[in-house]
């Protein structure tokens, strides 16, 4: 009989009835800005090991949610209406009524964060592909993922989950703080990461989660478009071990795109950096929308001058997805001219994201450039990095690496 592997566990783990497993399927897309459609996965035998999670039918979803879990960071606010205090949508939010991001209810003035401990995705990924460059290469992580965001980017390859409700997603697993933590050691994963859609409109849950597992040992990430406030941002940042931002780009245009604004993404970039936790950037180039190379360069010097050098930057690939299906996928010339323009900048590591194979999946040393790890997409083909230095001159190289 073949030896159950652990990403087999966590497909039982998800599939607590096959026809439920098979919808959680449907809806899972990958991770943010991840290349569509190449990875699918298929249910496997349920076996003993790992407890199930618990899909709530249809019918029950009404009852489930109304249970929810008392918010954080928000404030009364005059006839019975409550402020929001967790991100920069500053939601003013009636009775009976939700914020922008669909999870945050004012119920007779008490917000409830109606999608805490009910993840719509759950998964066992590697760390590469979160992207994390610099944390335990090859590590598996256990991803989770709920309903909603504070964005609406046009062209979000997450939609299914980040665009609507935890209603209109229509199922979501019963999995407290605690669950995950137990299910995380069950798999033998080492990193977990609140990740898919935006984890600041699922914060007491990240939050929670985070708390328990750092006792435990695991390492804590979560992969955010960077729109949440100093304060939570510095509360949860107590408990977290590495953050991948989505810099959307260096405009009005492409933060226009998202419905969103850019500085306060470089405020949270900066708290970031300065708290010490690990960070690295994601920019997704999506043509006509962010990739001007004068627009990549000016990016790429602002991280160099105001964060650092040494902080990964991935240059991803769009594909057209969700709003933006009249846009051609991101040229490989283009990222490549993106690449030589961030490495012109003097950024030390930067990779190309979404093109699977290519010679700028891999990272190099920026003193010998010598190979530090190489890559083919996810996959860590080889890994020249010892006791956090590169093996062929010793520089060291930031990062989380035991
Ligand atoms: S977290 Fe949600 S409810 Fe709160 S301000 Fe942001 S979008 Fe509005």
């Amino acid at each position: 009989m073949r030896k159950q592997g652990r990403r087999d566990f966590i497909f039982k783990a998800i599939a607590g009835s096959a026809a439920a497993f098979t919808a959680g399927c449907m809806l899972f897309r990958g991770n943010r800005n991840m290349l569509p459609g190449i990875f699918s996965f298929a249910p496997a035998a349920v076996s003993a090991g790992v407890p199930p999670l618990t899909p709530i039918r249809e019918s029950g979803i009404k009852e489930a949610v109304s249970a929810g879990t008392e918010a954080l960071f928000y404030s009364p606010a005059e006839r019975n209406r409550v402020s929001c205090e967790l991100c920069y949508r500053n939601c003013v939010i009636a009775p009976g009524r939700r914020g922008f991001c669909r999870n945050r209810e004012n119920r007779r003035g008490t917000l409830y964060n109606v999608v805490y401990g009910r993840p719509s995705a759950v998964h066992v990924d590697p760390v590469e592909k979160e992207p994390q460059h610099h944390m335990l290469p090859g590590a598996e992580m256990l991803s989770l993922g709920t309903a909603g965001c504070n964005f609406r980017c046009l062209h979000c390859h997450n939609w299914h989950l980040s665009q609507r409700s935890i209603e209109e997603i229509g199922r979501y697993y019963d999995h407290s703080p605690a669950d995950v933590v137990n299910t995380a050691r069950q798999l033998g994963v080492s990193i977990i990461s609140s990740t898919y859609n935006e984890p600041t409109v699922f914060y007491e849950y990240v939050l929670d989660i985070a708390q328990i597992a750092q006792r435990e040992g695991f390492r804590i990430l979560w992969h955010s478009n960077g729109y949440i406030r100093p304060e939570p941002l510095r509360e949860l940042l107590k408990h977290t071990d590495a953050v991948t931002v989505d810099l959307k780009g260096f405009s009005k245009r492409a933060y226009d795109n998202s419905s969103a604004e850019l500085e306060p993404v470089l405020k949270t970039l900066k708290i970031i950096r300065e708290s010490g936790v690990w960070l690295e950037i994601v920019n997704l180039v999506i043509p006509g929308i962010n990739d001007s190379m004068v627009e990549i360069g000016d990016m790429c010097a602002w991280i160099r001058d105001t964060l650092s050098p040494e902080v990964p930057l991935h240059l991803s690939r769009f594909f057209p997805n969700y709003k933006l299906t009249n846009l051609s996928p991101t040229p490989v010339e283009t990222l490549e001219k993106a690449y030589d323009t961030a490495k012109g900048e003097g950024l030390h590591y930067v990779t190309l994201g979404n093109v699977p194979g290519h010679e700028y999946n891999s990272t190099l040393c920026p003193k010998c450039s010598g190979m530090l790890i190489r890559r083919i997409h996810f996959k860590v083909e080889e890994n020249n990095i010892r006791d956090g230095r590169c093996a062929s001159c010793s520089h060291v190289i930031p990062g989380i690496w035991s």
